[in-house]
């Protein structure tokens, strides 16, 4: 059989690794949207490398839109495949590509207006909430740790990776001339401390691996002093400059982490009386999600369930989801805290709170996760004096503060810890995706340093024998 590297090879976003056995079986593994590439990113989503309805079966390790986004558009095209995933990362992709969607459908509607001013021709989005829906027929949610058959020569076996809400290493095993070939897919891979989640698990053997390294070559601060340093930039920011705080934050994951540490601070009495916004439906629906998969929390987490009935709410925070609310925040002149999507600026309501809010020195603009480059929180982390936003430019004057470890990703350490659950020596080959060039060649050294061998960083399109 071969392997082809299609999306997040060399980069972040866009995860799409194509199998095909001997027998013309094709297995896709994530189907992800590539994000961030300015102009370019509309024509990579659109040509997939692939004619999607000849994929056979769709295995997908979580619900994140770089590596879920492109499956309504899949569908559109034909794709009538089976989705394989965890019950969790079904339910997600639900909300998720539902929003993604809407996203795609008012970007066109924004981006046909000024196409018709100047005469030209208007374009249609990606896919529409349509596609988004009916594709969902095609998805099976398996459990944990469930040996699933997918036909008499595919088995498929998800193990918690604790990255996101339902996240797992795709441990499959495809039998063909007689011989079966284990390969994992990690798709990306958690810390080992995680606010909510259960730590990431070790995986079954395998003789080909394939796995992430966007943090490849840093190491993280730990979970204790990033929830300090969160109470402090509230503090500061809200208290002591009378300013606002605009966390942009990845609805799903994110978003529940950070209001979980705030509600820690508000039951301890630590938390200064301001109010608290989530501006984003999807963070909404994400919560409820959370609520129902507690097969993913961790021991701690579900101990403060028994004493906390809603870990995701408190007297001073404030969920939003009618437009109309979100954009009364734009007069809010009291200090506030306004959470909003998405993590990277790149697309959401983000946008329009950081047009109003990131040339007041008061205020203070905080990442909290991994901005890909070339994205608006990129541009902002690398202290761009002016950015442009809808069109227009803005001088950055706001404090810029950034907090890596409230991070989905694991540092380079905790990848290795992870990974080393595997004997070296069966491995037969070893596969970086999803990084940037120069870290995943830092990151290929130190691995290879703690005794793993063949490691290949294949670049789009590259094809391999397995
Ligand atoms: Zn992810």
């Amino acid at each position: 059989m071969k392997i082809k590297f299609i999306g997040a090879a060399r980069e972040v976003t866009g995860s799409k690794h194509l199998i095909t056995t001997d027998s013309g079986k094709k297995i896709l593994l994530d189907c992800g949207m590539f994000q961030g590439k300015g102009l370019e990113t509309d024509s990579m989503n659109r040509e997939l490398g692939f004619d999607p309805s000849k994929i056979d079966h769709l295995i997908l390790t979580h619900a994140h839109i770089d590596h879920s986004g492109l499956i309504p558009y899949m569908y559109k095209l034909g794709f009538r495949g089976s989705i394989i995933c965890s019950n969790a990362t079904r339910d997600l992709c639900a909300i998720m590509l539902a929003d993604s969607a809407f996203i795609q459908e008012h970007d066109t509607k924004t981006f046909n207006k000024r196409r018709t001013k100047k005469g030209l021709a208007p374009v249609t989005p990606l896919y529409s909430q349509d596609d988004a829906k009916e594709c969902m027929s095609l998805f099976i949610g398996v459990p944990y740790d469930m040996k699933f058959r997918i036909d008499d020569n595919i088995k498929v076996k998800f193990t918690n990776t604790g990255h996101m809400l339902g996240s797992g290493v795709a441990n499959i095993t495809i039998r063909e001339n007689g011989n079966a070939k284990r390969i994992a897919y990690t798709g990306d891979i958690g810390r080992p401390v995680n606010r909510i989640l259960a730590p990431p698990v070790p995986f079954p053997q395998t003789d080909y691996l394939i796995t992430e390294s966007t943090y490849g070559d840093r190491l993280h601060n730990d979970t204790k002093e990033s929830e300090d340093a969160l109470l402090k930039v509230v503090v500061e920011t809200c208290v002591n400059k009378g300013g606002k705080l605009i966390i942009p934050s990845f609805s799903v994951g994110r978003t529940q982490e950070i209001v979980f540490s705030l509600n820690k601070f508000f039951n301890d009495g630590r938390l200064p009386k301001v109010d608290i916004y989530v501006d984003s439906p999807l963070a909404v629906n994400a919560t409820t999600v959370f609520r129902l998969h507690r097969e993913c929390f961790n021991q701690e987490f579900l101990e403060v369930l028994e004493n906390d009935k809603d870990p995701f709410g408190f007297n001073s925070l404030y969920y939003i989801t009618r437009v109309e609310d979100s954009k009364r925040l734009n007069d809010h002149k009291a200090p506030c805290v306004i959470i909003s999507a998405s993590g990277m600026a790149e697309a959401g309501r983000i946008k329009h709170h950081l047009a109003n809010n990131i040339s007041d020195p008061k205020n203070t603009i905080l990442f909290v996760g991994y901005c890909a480059p070339a994205t608006l929180g990129a541009r902002i982390l690398n202290g761009e004096k002016e950015v442009s936003i809808h069109g227009m430019v803005h001088e950055v004057k706001a404090d810029i503060r950034k907090i890596e470890s409230f991070s989905g990703h694991g540092d380079y350490e905790e990848m290795i810890h992870f990974l080393n659950c595997q004997d070296k020596g069966i491995i037969e080959k070893l596969f970086l995706v999803h990084g940037e060039y120069e870290t995943q060649k830092r990151y290929s050294e130190s691995l290879t340093r703690e005794g793993f061998k063949n490691i290949a960083i294949p670049a789009k399109g590259e094809e391999y024998e397995l």
